[in-house]
């Protein structure tokens, strides 16, 4: 791997700075061990930006997040902005970094870690070897979908209106990627829609097909969104590589996240289109949110945003060996009984965010031996 990748680092709110904290002792642990070297910049996003800018994101943000090989989010959000202007919200910043990102892919793993099969609310045995990843599209359908707003009507009433949209250029792109991963992986793909009561389910399901021409040796399976939450729940581990829109993406992955047994734990990515270069954008982000509860606290989980960091050496930086090497290091600290709070069983040693961050560098360290 080349040295000096440019990083853009947005810790935002919340905890979201001090689980980047632990991600910056990684990195130097990369830069030390591995003479791995990283420019990282670091800037405001989310309430943090609106209460030093007067916007979630500002143009210089966004631009600087589009020049650089990879950005690192924390998380947005918090009581103290929930009643300012729709459009300047701090989650209003996150929409518009992926909108203008392009970042149309989203990667959300969901792997149980043997130390943690306890966890999970459903039964072990059907948990525990889980790993399959939800591969969401985020910048398109009815979250984006205009006309849509809440409108008076005649009779003194009022009437809300969402879009669901997709063109097939959108959903060939996604489901490519789709195919790429599962290749990659077991070969096997399930397209999840509701063709059976949605047009733009109709007009997936024809366009999945139509690509998997291009990828004979990938076994391709169409199944309803409202099946596959089903399934999810029943027989987690027929599943490996999910591809669905951005509406079903959201709530199956959420779904699939609380298999795992914590959110504390859980990265995500979020890709653009490769340019000729072969250069993708893309954005690294734990699924958790901005925690307000245990804010400022040094109690959150940084497991989650410092998997997010080795999801990007993998996907950013085609560097599997050092992604391996950190999700190895995350597996023996849980295997050693260290346990933030979110994620606290009995007879287990309970750890404050920075002393998991410490002993995962420690970890590294014997592994790296
Ligand atoms: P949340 O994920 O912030 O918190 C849900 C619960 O999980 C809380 O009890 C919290 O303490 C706990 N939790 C979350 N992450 C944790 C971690 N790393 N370690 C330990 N415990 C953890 O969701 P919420 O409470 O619904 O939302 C809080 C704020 O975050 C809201 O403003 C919301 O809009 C925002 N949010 C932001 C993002 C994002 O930035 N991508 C995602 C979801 C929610």
């Amino acid at each position: 791997m080349s040295a000096n990748k440019k990083l853009l680092f947005l810790p935002g709110d919340g905890i979201g700075p001090e689980v980047m904290g632990q991600v910056h002792r990684v990195i130097e642990w990369m830069d030390r061990r591995r003479h791995i070297c990283f420019d990282v910049t670091e800037d405001l996003v989310g309430g943090a930006a609106i209460d030093a800018q007067g916007t979630s994101l500002t143009d210089e943000t966004l631009s600087a997040a589009m020049s650089v090989d990879a950005v690192l989010l924390g998380a947005v959000g918090g009581p103290k902005w929930d009643n300012v202007a729709r459009d300047i919200r701090p989650e209003a910043g996150l929409l518009k970094l992926r909108k203008e990102m392009d970042l149309f892919a989203n990667l959300r793993p969901a792997t149980v870690i043997p130390a943690l099969a306890g966890a999970s609310t459903l039964k072990s045995e059907f948990i525990s070897g889980l790993d399959m990843l939800i591969l969401r599209e985020l910048t398109s359908g009815i979250y984006f979908g205009k006309p849509c707003g809440i409108s008076e009507r005649d009779d003194g009433t009022s009437e809300a209106l969402d879009t669901q949209r997709y063109t097939s250029t959108e959903i060939e792109r996604i489901v490519r990627v789709g195919f790429e991963i599962a290749g990659k992986r077991e070969r096997v793909l399930h397209s999840v829609e509701k063709a059976n009561v949605m047009e733009t389910g109709v007009l997936w399901r024809q366009i999945t097909s139509k690509v998997s021409e291009d990828y004979p040796s990938i076994e391709l399976h169409h199944m309803y969104a409202d099946n596959c939450a089903m399934q999810l729940v029943r027989a987690p581990k027929q599943f490996d590589v999910i591809v669905t829109d951005n509406l079903f993406g959201d709530i199956l992955s959420d779904c699939a996240a609380m298999l795992t047994g914590s959110l504390g734990m859980l990265p995500s990515a979020s890709l653009g289109n490769a340019d000729e270069s072969g250069r993708r954008m893309a954005m690294y982000e734990p699924v958790h949110g901005s925690a307000p509860d245990i804010a400022g606290e040094d109690s959150a989980n940084p497991l989650a945003t410092i998997l997010s960091f080795a999801m990007m050496l993998q996907y950013s930086f085609d560097d599997s060996d050092n992604a391996d090497l950190i999700k190895n290091a995350v597996s023996q600290v849980l295997a050693r009984g260290l346990r933030t709070s979110d994620i606290m069983q009995d007879g287990m040693k309970l750890v404050s965010c920075s002393q998991m961050g410490e002993a995962l560098c420690m970890e590294l360290d014997r592994l790296a031996a």
